[in-house]
């Protein structure tokens, strides 16, 4: 299997080059130059999450030695996941909530970051790089934390994260600023999650920065959701969510299923269309944003119009303008012309908005929620249905609300539940009616649990005994020279 870039087809390489790279040099994502196709559901009921992971990642990492490929992924689903079964789904009201934040750092993040420093490790191997790996990530609160877990003493790598230092919750900025590892390297800056990510992209398209890290032996890859080994992973959980309610009998064979995913750079929800192109029975997939909602007006009118101001919600890591995985559906409904796919792109760099004619993206519907209809989800729920949702589920349980309302759609549906509740406490504890006035975040996630019933994880209530190892903070500008000092690299130091 071949991979392209969306901008350029001529450019085309192995899956283990894809990721060693995470972006194409013409600034395009790579895709895959076919899709695989699998039938026959029923058959794979009988596999456990990782004999799945490995039946469908093999398909798409041909290049990947068999015994290394399940070698990776048994080491990535296993001791680090609370759950044997990896997910866990649970039916609320009406829906199933695939859990996917039962790994060590308690979001959806886990299900890729998890195994992409291994793919990573071996793609290094086959190419036969001797080179040290530098993993540069902006993250809006999750993927930080997730891609310094995977990659923390991870030898041949190091990995350096920017943060919006004001866009992340208390907790999830704890969890990367007491990060262990000498390889690691955490930076908060002075904008949002958009100028973080743009910072990391300058760095990625600066050739003479580029070759000069070359000449210091450092090779730059993302670990952001760009990366072609990220995304395959994602694929898995849809499967296998899909295969356990077959299993349950809660599904008949071949019947269709609504998937909902809160979104924001269009990662996860993208692993499910291509889930669906490969075979999964589903019938909509349904993008839910938040306030900054500029997924849902694009689904809706064809334009995609990021010349707006950015709001910080409650469900931070849905705080993007920039949604960059959006570029692949883009090569998707534009039939595949990389050249249109690369007029759209920088009239989006240009003009700060493009305009489809005509779209048709049928297998979507997109809606948003608002800050407050976040907040009495979370408190209607947690009373009526004693289940305690996160800020980001919450917004897909409530757009789910309006769908139905809607479209009178009775299709059976699963929402993807992203991260732990604990991770956003004082969010979580507003919105039920506690009482959080005058206390920390510790004190109120206390008072979560008591009043839920529900066990703190133990990486959560731990972080207020953790030495801070990172304080580093700089302007967006000064991102590069931030990385020069961690790395070591220029004038000063030859
Ligand atoms: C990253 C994240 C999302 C958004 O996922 P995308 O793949 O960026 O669309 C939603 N919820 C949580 C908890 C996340 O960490």
């Amino acid at each position: 299997m071949r991979y392209f870039s969306t901008r350029d087809k001529t450019i085309s390489i192995s899956s283990s080059e894809a990721i060693i790279q995470g972006i194409s040099k013409d600034g395009g994502l790579f895709v895959p130059e076919t899709i695989p196709k699998i039938d026959n559901l029923m058959e794979l009921t009988k596999m456990d999450y990782r004999k799945l992971a490995y039946f469908i990642m093999s398909k798409f990492f041909t290049d990947f030695e068999p015994t290394l490929l399940k070698e990776a992924i048994k080491d990535a689903y296993g001791q680090k996941f609370s759950l044997k079964d990896i997910v866990s789904i649970e039916k609320v009201q009406d829906r199933y909530l695939l859990e996917l934040f039962h790994g060590p750092t308690y979001a959806f993040k886990d299900m890729a970051l998890s195994i992409l420093p291994r793919l990573l490790r071996i793609a290094l191997k086959i190419n036969d790089i001797d080179k040290e790996i530098v993993i540069l990530t902006a993250t809006s609160g999750d993927t930080g934390k997730a891609a310094l877990e995977g990659f923390a003493n991870v030898e041949g790598i190091k990995i350096v994260v920017f943060f919006p230092e004001k866009g992340v919750s208390q907790i999830q900025k704890l969890q990367m600023i007491t990060q262990e590892g000498e390889n690691t390297f955490v930076v908060g800056i002075d904008g949002n999650f958009d100028e973080a990510q743009n910072g990391v992209k300058r760095i990625f398209n600066d050739r003479e920065f580029k070759e000069v890290l070359d000449k210091y032996g450092y090779i730059l890859s993302s670990a952001n959701s760009i990366n072609i080994g990220r995304l395959v992973p994602q694929i898995v959980y849809y499967f296998y969510g899909y295969l356990d309610l077959l299993k349950q009998g809660e599904l008949e064979d071949g019947e269709k299923i609504n998937i909902v995913v809160p979104t924001g750079n269009f990662g996860n929800i993208l692993a499910a269309y291509y889930g669906k192109k490969m075979g999964l029975p589903v019938n909509k997939l349904i993008c839910a944003s938040n306030e900054n909602n500029v997924l849902t007006d694009f689904i809706n009118t064809g334009v995609y119009d990021r010349r707006r101001e950015l709001k910080l919600t409650s469900s931070p890591s849905m705080d993007i303008l920039i949604s960059s995985n959006l570029e692949r559906l883009l090569f998707y409904i534009l039939n595949e012309d990389d050249i249109a796919v690369k007029d759209k792109m920088e009239r989006l760099n240009k003009n700060g908005f493009y305009k489809i004619k005509n779209i048709n993206i049928e297998d979507f519907y997109g809606d948003y929620s608002t800050e407050d209809e976040v907040t009495k989800t979370i408190k209607d729920v947690f009373v009526h249905y004693n289940y305690l949702m996160d800020p980001h589920t919450a917004v897909a349980y409530n757009v789910y609300d309006k769908y139905k309302l809607k479209t009178k759609d009775n299709t059976k549906t699963i929402i993807a539940s992203t991260a732990s509740p604990f991770k956003f406490g004082k969010k979580i504890a507003d919105s039920i009616g506690l009482n959080t006035l005058g206390k920390d975040e510790f004190q109120i996630l206390r008072k979560l649990g008591d009043k839920t019933e529900i066990k703190i994880p133990e990486g959560i209530s731990s972080l207020k005994d953790k030495a801070i190892k990172h304080n580093n903070y700089c302007s967006k500008k000064e991102m590069k020279s931030m990385l020069k000092k961690f790395l070591k690299v220029g004038e000063i130091y030859d």
